[in-house]
């Protein structure tokens, strides 16, 4: 077994990682885009993405070859994923706790002499490869100085087949690039080194880097975590990426010397940016990722004992940051924890969207497999297998490029622009423009609005939905004006008083100027504008109860009903029409009646007429039975004959005078009725309006009426009257009914009629009461 390479294969089988996803699991994915189908078919593996699931953290040993390898004290499990520690009590007496000989930690593989491409199969290139579709991901080396983490993470640069994670890393991306022409995809690498708690540039030396100014600083925002001042290089091919690569190395192996700094005492991190942007869709998503490949400092406990300035100082930030680096994984792997502590150091700080979380992450514990060095090499276990505990759950940064999203909006504005002018000229519609309102326009809207309301206009044409919303906005806007112009007016003339300020309303109520109830001296029933303090001029002391004995001299507090009113008004202000209509009414009833003894008399006529003309016939009969007398051509009848001859001739006279007579009167009712019914109506509508005006009309208004004023009374909105208690309007359709000859039938006539010329006489009023208003 030893000396041979383990088959990590056979202990950590990749498809296992990626295997077929469960049917569950592929109910997750959406947004499989044929890009991305087209790239499965090319590539079997790993596409099912926006798939996020929890993943361990891999944990994988790397044993640095020996000549002298531990075999009593090491051993690897049957499945490579363990490591026995196996202590007889004596060896290292004293250095051990000699309590404990037995350690067993459980790994996701033990790298024993394995090759550089071996580690790289198994540690690094699903990494990588998933970085291209958007998880981040971090590989870690992890262990003692001289254990092999620099072999394992950069490796022997003089021997291209000795090459680490780090150059392999580059070639894979970009060969995955030359695989992907659907992608535009870029990569850019930055190399950082942290030394002593302080960030170095490891590229600064490139020409057109220059020198930073201002120290490195580490910068949290939504999209991450970056570093600010760090130099980050944009790399097109796989060679200036490699230089980019040695240009850090010299500088890691340089700034040692030059700055007296010791590299196995610095964390190194080399990351690789990539985004890709699709180049078939005109999406305006795009993924991007982070790959860091971490070279950290020794492991191994420093400053025991006797270490001095330089090395102390070393020693303390290394140990530190080391254990900050185990507790923010401590506090990851416990999923009850919410709080990371990633700002302790700049190790766990720069590295915090990378540690966990949505990253794929693996770690690579580097030890030696000789005995002399189990002390550390426990130590490095220990941490393996803590980390190996961490749960991560990688997930695809998906971002938008602002650019082409404003372009692709701008692109489907123009498009239903369009299709907006073709749907305008369909409906035959003007050309409607749908571009935002400038002032001008707004000011208009402004306008027809007021007009709306001040009952100018109509209605206002909808034009569009942009218009419409104006429309509604110019409402509130008129609307908080008339409000505070409202407030104003109230302020002007009270002084209003917080309802809830306790203390304020108990001083007004001792001045006396508000009642326990909380009612407005000077104000009727309470009913003001909240609660407020009468102006100087309302005397304090006597108050309402005067006022509203006046005012209950003017109006009663309920109405009497109509007819009763009608009584009152037929003897008051209608007494003349009521004259006139009752003049009227007696002559047409007086024509009436002698139109009626007129018919009566024809009538009579008519009979006496039909009567002689009978008895005529009679003698006519009888004297043709007697023999007819002829004398000289005349015809000679007798005397009864002769008479009745004349007394129809007369008959028939009377009956035309009498016809002629009926005829005129008949004429005449026609038009008397049609004066009463004017009067009637007259009397009625100048009823209704004294009736409103003496009981329904608000104060206010009274003013508009004074003689003088631009209203003269009689104008009452027709609403007013309108909404009159049912009961009186009822009554008061029984009255016009009684008034009416016509009987029932004509009772929708004449309502119609009073109502027209009420609604006329409502917009006179209204207009004049606008007018008093301005004035
Ligand atoms: P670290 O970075 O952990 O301090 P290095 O990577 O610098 O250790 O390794 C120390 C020495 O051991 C180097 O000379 C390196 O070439 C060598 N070495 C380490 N691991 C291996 C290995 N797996 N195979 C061959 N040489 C190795
Ligand atoms: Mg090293």
């Amino acid at each position: 077994m030893l000396g041979t390479v383990l088959d990590i294969d056979g202990g950590f089988k990749r498809e296992k990682r990626h295997s077929p996803i469960p049917q569950a699991a592929c109910n997750l994915i959406w947004e499989l885009k044929p890009t991305q189908m087209m790239r499965r078919k090319n590539n079997n593996k790993h596409y099912f993405t926006r798939m996020s699931t929890r993943k361990k953290v891999h944990a994988f040993v790397r044993v640095r070859p020996t000549d002298d390898f531990a075999h009593e004290v090491i051993r690897y499990g049957d499945d490579n994923k363990s490591i026995d520690i196996h202590l007889k009590k004596d060896t290292r007496r004293g250095v051990v706790n000699n309590q404990q000989t037995d350690w067993s930690f459980k790994l996701d593989g033990v790298l024993h002499d394995a090759s550089q491409d071996l580690v790289y199969e198994t540690v690094a290139k699903d990494v990588i490869s998933q970085a291209l579709d958007g998880y981040n991901g971090t590989i870690m080396c992890y262990g003692q100085t001289g254990a092999g983490k620099t072999y394992t993470m950069t490796g022997a640069t003089e021997n291209y087949k000795h090459r680490g994670i780090l150059p392999r890393a580059l070639q894979q991306v970009f060969r995955m690039i030359e695989e992907r022409p659907t992608h535009a995809i870029t990569v850019r690498v930055s190399y950082l080194e942290i030394y002593n708690e302080s960030l170095f540039d490891l590229l600064s030396t490139l020409p057109y880097v220059g020198p930073s100014v201002t120290p490195m600083t580490i910068v949290e925002n939504p999209q991450g975590v970056f570093i600010k001042g760090l130099s980050v290089h944009l790399t097109s091919q796989e060679e200036d990426a490699f230089s980019l690569l040695f240009e850090g190395e010299t500088n890691r192996i340089i700034a040692s010397h030059t700055m007296n700094k010791n590299s196995s005492r610095s964390h190194c991190i080399f990351t690789i940016y990539v985004e890709a942007h699709s180049r078939t869709l005109s999406d305006e998503k795009y993924i991007t990722s982070k790959i860091n490949l971490v070279d950290l400092a020794g492991s191994e406990r420093l400053g025991k004992s006797g270490s001095e300035g330089r090395v102390l100082k070393e020693a303390t930030y290394i140990n530190k940051s080391l254990s900050f680096l185990e507790q923010a994984i401590i506090a990851l792997g416990d999923q009850k924890r919410d709080h990371i502590p990633f700002r302790q150091c700049k190790l766990t700080h720069a590295l915090k969207d990378s540690l966990g979380g949505n990253c794929n992450m693996v770690l690579v514990t580097n030890i030696y497999g000789d005995a002399a060095q189990l002390e550390e090499t426990l130590s490095s276990l220990r941490f393996a297998s803590r980390m190996k505990l961490v749960t991560t759950e990688p997930a695809i940064n998906e971002k938008y490029d602002a650019e082409r999203m404003v372009k692709n909006l701008e692109k489907e504005l123009v498009l239903l622009k369009q299709e907006l002018a073709i749907h305008d000229s369909l409906a035959n519609r003007s050309l409607v423009n749908y571009d935002p309102m400038d002032e001008i326009q707004i000011a208009e809207i402004n306008s027809q609005v007021r007009r709306y309301l001040e009952g100018t206009l109509d209605e206002i044409d909808i034009i569009n939905l942009r218009q419409i919303q104006e429309v509604f906005n110019q409402f509130r806007v008129v609307l908080s004006q008339q409000e505070q112009e409202v407030e104003c007016a109230l302020r002007r003339k009270y002084t209003l008083i917080d309802k809830n300020d306790f203390a304020a309303i108990s001083a007004v109520q001792k001045a006396g100027l508000m009642d326990v109830d909380g009612h407005l001296v000077g104000e009727p029933d309470g009913q003001g504008f909240g609660l407020g303090v009468a102006p100087f001029s309302a005397k304090p002391g006597k108050k309402a109860k005067s006022k509203k004995t006046f005012k209950e001299q003017l109006r009663p507090s309920t109405p009497p009903s109509k007819p009763v009113a009608f009584e009152d008004f037929k003897n008051e202000r209608g007494s003349e029409i009521n004259r006139i209509f009752k003049e009227n009414k007696s002559i047409l009833n007086e024509r009436r009646k002698r139109a009626s003894e007129t018919t009566q008399r024809i009538n009579a006529i008519k009979q006496e007429i039909d009567m002689t003309k009978e008895a005529l016939n009679f003698q006519k009969s009888l004297r043709e039975k007697q023999g007819e007398y002829e004398n000289q051509g005349l015809m000679i009848i007798d005397e009864e004959e002769f008479l009745l001859i004349l007394k129809l001739k007369d008959l028939k006279k009377q009956y035309r005078t009498e016809y002629q007579d009926l005829r005129d009167l008949r004429a005449e009712i026609q038009y008397c009725q049609h004066l009463v019914d004017q009067c009637r109506h007259r009397l009625l509508t100048e009823f209704d309006i004294w009736y409103n005006e003496s009981f329904f009309i608000p104060e206010d208004m009274q003013v508009a009426l004074k003689p003088g004023s631009s209203i003269r009374p009689g104008m009452i909105p027709v609403s007013r009257i309108m909404s009159l208690g049912e009961d009186d309007q009822d009554k008061f359709s029984q009255l016009q009914q009684t008034m009416l000859p016509e009987g029932p039938d004509s009772i929708s006539f004449y309502n119609a009629k009073v109502k027209t010329e009420q609604k006329h006489k409502y917009l006179k009023t209204m207009m004049g009461l606008q007018q008093t208003q301005r004035k």
